[in-house]
């Protein structure tokens, strides 16, 4: 069985829809539908959730009107029978009735606005089982909210997941296509939440893990992942594989083609992960897996902004042994992880890209350090690949590139797939453009 995803751009289009039934039905390996919500349904629903926060009924209203005005145009669009197009609009009635009835409480909360955001998903993938089943093909729908969920810090519950989901396989043994929504899930209170934005790709490799897929396929709009961001950069090209630590480190720093968690339950149970692209099938992709067959040293760069460096020296200045410790508990406390350290013998400096409780953070560590002002908007720039601690160049190589940009940490040697450097946000593009000159060469 494999997990194959699409995401927003895949099924944001009547068209679009229809080309992923071509997709999935084209061979007859069994597949686990991922979908998200259609392109845009996710941003218009939190910005109704927004609007209905801040008491603003009438806009709130406006935009459902508009939203639900997209939804009747798609469906005339998609089905082409009576009978299709009639289940279609009694799926959207009902899920906009809730949309409805959510938008008319008097109190309106995080938990109403999970609900809220929820719905894309829910639409997505009731319209295309829908399609499907007009379609003569042999499909199911799985909830994701009966099998999906997380724990108290937010963290998936793998054990949870997988006894549930076989469960509710053996159910389903006679059916091709078994399609499901992505990003959303059941937190402890048994609501409803979700893996936060971009989590379908999640989804899709929860499942994969859960069921010992034997590959999961991410399905978007470009042909795989670049080797540098090409929302930024203007001459990049897809890496064709990655191992599945590399493709962790750009998707945890900033390329968003993959949400930051997704590799981690592949990796655990060594399914492959396959990036291609719904508008050129027939483009490879990116292979990403535990072995690759050697290729560039340095394949690829990411860069994740919102970041904050805190500059921390001991007070007792000479050997101050335990003093890192002390650092490291304050953060702990604060459940806020550290992405970049760098140390000399009486100072550290890290970075954090969740400065919620930055102030309270601070006055802790100034009861035993003293604190240089923090830099705001910072941004980490990781250039990924073999750096095999007996390969000399390679920084010297990085170095040149940007020897015109200031560079305010290096982060070298603590990975053999990794690289850090932080700049001020703005010079990231300018920095991200020389790497890509620098690093790379092209035909
Ligand atoms: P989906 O809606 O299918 O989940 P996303 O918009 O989340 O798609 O991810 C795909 C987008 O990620 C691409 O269109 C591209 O602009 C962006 N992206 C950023 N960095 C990279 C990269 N290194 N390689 C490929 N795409 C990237
Ligand atoms: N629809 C959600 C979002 O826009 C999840 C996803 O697309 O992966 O963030
Ligand atoms: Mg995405």
């Amino acid at each position: 069985m494999q997990v194959w995803k699409f995401g927003g751009t895949s099924v944001g289009k009547p068209e679009r829809m229809k080309s992923i039934r071509d997709l999935v039905t084209a061979n007859d390996t069994r597949k686990i539908v991922v979908l998200s919500a259609l392109s845009g349904s996710t941003n218009a629903l939190l910005a109704i959730g927004e609007a209905l926060t801040k008491g603003e009924k009438v806009a709130a209203k406006e935009q459902l009107v508009a939203l639900r005005a997209h939804y009747d145009q798609f469906l005339t669009e998609l089905f082409s029978t009576e009978e299709g197009l009639n289940e279609g609009k009694a799926i959207v009635e009902k899920e906009f009735g809730f949309i409805e009835s959510l938008a008319n409480l008097k109190i309106y909360t995080t938990k109403q606005d999970k609900q809220m955001v929820a719905e894309g998903e829910l639409l997505s993938t009731q319209i295309f089982t829908a399609y499907m089943k007009e379609q003569g093909e042999s499909v199911v729908l799985l909830p994701a909210l009966e099998f999906m969920s997380i724990d108290a810090d937010n963290e998936p519950e793998l054990a949870k997941i997988e006894e549930k989901l076989g469960q509710i396989l053996k159910g389903q043994s006679d059916k091709q296509i078994l399609v499901t929504q992505g990003f959303i899930c059941r937190n402890p209170r048994g609501e409803v939440d979700n893996l936060k934005r971009g989590g379908s790709d999640y989804t899709a490799s929860l499942i994969g893990g859960a069921i010992t897929a034997e590959e999961i396929q991410i399905w978007t709009d470009i042909d795989g992942m670049h080797n540098n961001d090409p929302r930024i950069v203007s001459r990049t090209f897809p890496v064709r594989e990655l191992l599945f630590e590399e493709a962790a480190e750009l998707a945890y720093f900033g390329a968003k083609i993959l949400h930051p968690s997704t590799i981690t339950p592949a990796k655990l149970k060594g399914v492959p992960v396959r990036l291609k692209n719904t508008m050129a099938p027939e483009a490879p992709g990116t292979v990403i897996k535990s072995e690759t067959s050697g290729g560039a040293e340095i394949k690829a760069i990411a860069a994740k902004d919102n970041i904050t460096a805190i500059y921390v020296h001991s007070t007792r200045m000479l050997n101050a042994y335990g003093f890192l410790r002390k650092v490291f508990d304050v953060f702990e406390k604060y459940k806020t992880p550290v992405d970049m350290i760098t140390t000399s013998e009486v100072s550290v400096a890290v970075t954090i890209d969740n400065s919620e409780n930055l102030d309270k953070i601070g006055e802790e560590l100034r009861q035993f350090a003293d604190l240089e002002e923090h830099d705001k908007d910072q941004s980490i720039i990781c250039i990924v690949g073999n750096f095999l601690a007996d390969k000399a160049g390679i920084a010297i190589k990085i170095l040149e590139a940007v020897k015109h940009i200031p560079i305010r940490m290096i982060s070298y040697g603590a990975s053999e797939h990794n690289i850090s450097l932080l700049v001020d946000t703005r010079h990231k593009n300018e920095a991200l453009e020389a790497l890509n000159e620098g690093l790379f060469t092209f035909e």
